[in-house]
């Protein structure tokens, strides 16, 4: 079965409101096995919606809507759909009766303009909503099924789980699941990783995807099978294969950070920091997981008076690592420290050095420091070089 969302609202066009729906659905889909092609954002406005209902349901077999259910003038998700299936639209009694009754138990005046919630296309299912007053609804169409969700995001959410859900398994034969794990690796160039596991990404079940950030990747794979064991076992294989591939530079389901922070613990190792930079990209990268800073026993933050070549840069990252963690008498110390001058194509090299009791390790690499994201790929780059000494993989 594939699946198109619909978001509705100018609201969301105007970027006041952020379609949060959208996401949660797409989630809800993967769930329960049905594949997500496309997602639509459209604005309150009859003809678009229903350009956009028609276009979805020439691709796709359920086209989810959310939002535009509401009592006022502006709320035309109920046109956009009958104009797209060619229905009118029918006063329902019993829909307007669960309207007042909700007036009602909450002792309110119900309002005239209520009642144009009481309208669904001819041949609509309504589904009553206990959590609101606009009523879902739902058109079987020879082109596919519509779903119409109200858009405020906990009531979507109930009737989707308490009416969507059980339609399309009782009604639409869906029995699937998708199971989706994501994995984190680090010290690898994104192509490197891409080249490494091609073969696994032209899978079309199990998929696996690659996204990167800050020199991070995340690998996500995706199964889908009639069971969750059996989806399970799908994700282990591909794991298993992915680690054999990548072997230390997979971190695994922890976080760079996460895994640094447990082997410290498991290891009973403390750590200082040197920062080269008032940026403190190390500290920086290790204050998300504020759990782990339990190991952490000083930072030093000390950017540079005086101009600093790359071979400068080298040794003070090193003298530096090597006084914070005599100052803290821990066991590692960890320096970073950036030249003061890029060279001629705008780079600057960055020196990252990590003493411990017997030895250390040197890196340097060069960075855009004008761009400040760049920091992160050094926290990065920092901390990668940790967590390999800590697992006792080649640096
Ligand atoms: P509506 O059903 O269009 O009257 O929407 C009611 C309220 O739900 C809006 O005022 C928004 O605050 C919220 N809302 C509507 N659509 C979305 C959406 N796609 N994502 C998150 N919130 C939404
Ligand atoms: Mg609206």
């Amino acid at each position: 079965m594939k699946a198109e969302i619909i978001a509705i609202g100018s609201e969301l066009l105007l970027g006041e409101t952020i379609d949060t729906n959208s996401a949660y659905l797409a989630r809800q889909l993967a769930g329960v096995g049905i594949n997500l092609f496309r997602k639509t954002v459209v604005g309150d406005n009859t003809e678009r919606i229903a350009t956009a209902v028609a276009d979805a349901l020439a691709r796709s077999d359920l086209v989810l809507c959310t939002g535009g259910l509401g009592p006022t003038k502006d709320d035309v998700t109920r046109e956009g759909i009958a104009q797209a299936t060619g229905q009118a639209l029918e006063f329902r009694q019993e829909l307007l009766d669960q309207i007042a009754a909700r007036f009602a138990a909450f002792k309110r005046q119900m309002s005239e303009s209520n009642r144009r919630q009481a309208y669904v296309p001819a041949d609509a299912r309504a589904i009553e909503n206990p959590r609101g007053t606009a009523p879902a609804f739902i058109v079987e169409d020879e082109r596919g099924v519509i779903i119409a969700l109200p858009g405020v995001p906990h009531e979507m959410r109930f009737l989707f789980e308490n009416a969507v859900v059980p339609y399309l398994r009782d009604e639409r034969g869906v029995q699937d699941v998708i199971l989706v794990r994501t994995l984190h690796a680090a010290g690898l160039g994104e192509s490197v990783i891409g080249e490494r596991i091609a073969d696994l990404m032209e899978g079309s079940n199990p998929t696996v995807g690659i996204s990167a950030k800050q020199a991070r990747y995340e690998l996500r794979i995706g199964a889908r099978a009639d069971s969750v064991v059996a989806a399970e076992e799908m994700i282990v294989k591909v794991e298993a294969t992915i680690q054999e591939r990548l072997g230390s530079y997979l971190i695994g389901a922890e976080t760079l950070e996460q895994q640094a922070f447990r082997l410290l613990e498991e290891q009973s190792l403390t750590l200082t920091l040197y920062e080269g930079a008032t940026a403190a990209p190390v500290y920086r990268a290790l204050s998300v997981s504020p759990a782990g800073l339990a190991r952490l026993r000083g930072v030093m933050i000390h950017p540079l008076d005086r101009p600093a070549d790359e071979h400068a840069a080298a040794a003070l990252a090193f003298s530096g690592a090597i006084s914070a963690s005599d100052r803290w008498r821990s066991d590692l110390g960890l320096g970073v420290q950036a030249a003061t001058l890029p060279d001629e194509s705008g780079l600057t090299a960055v020196s990252v050095a990590l003493v411990f009791h017997n030895g250390s390790h040197q890196v340097t690499r060069h960075y855009d420091l004008r761009q400040t994201e760049s920091w992160d790929f050094v926290g990065t780059l920092a901390l990668e070089l940790l967590r390999r000494h800590l697992l006792g993989a080649e640096t």
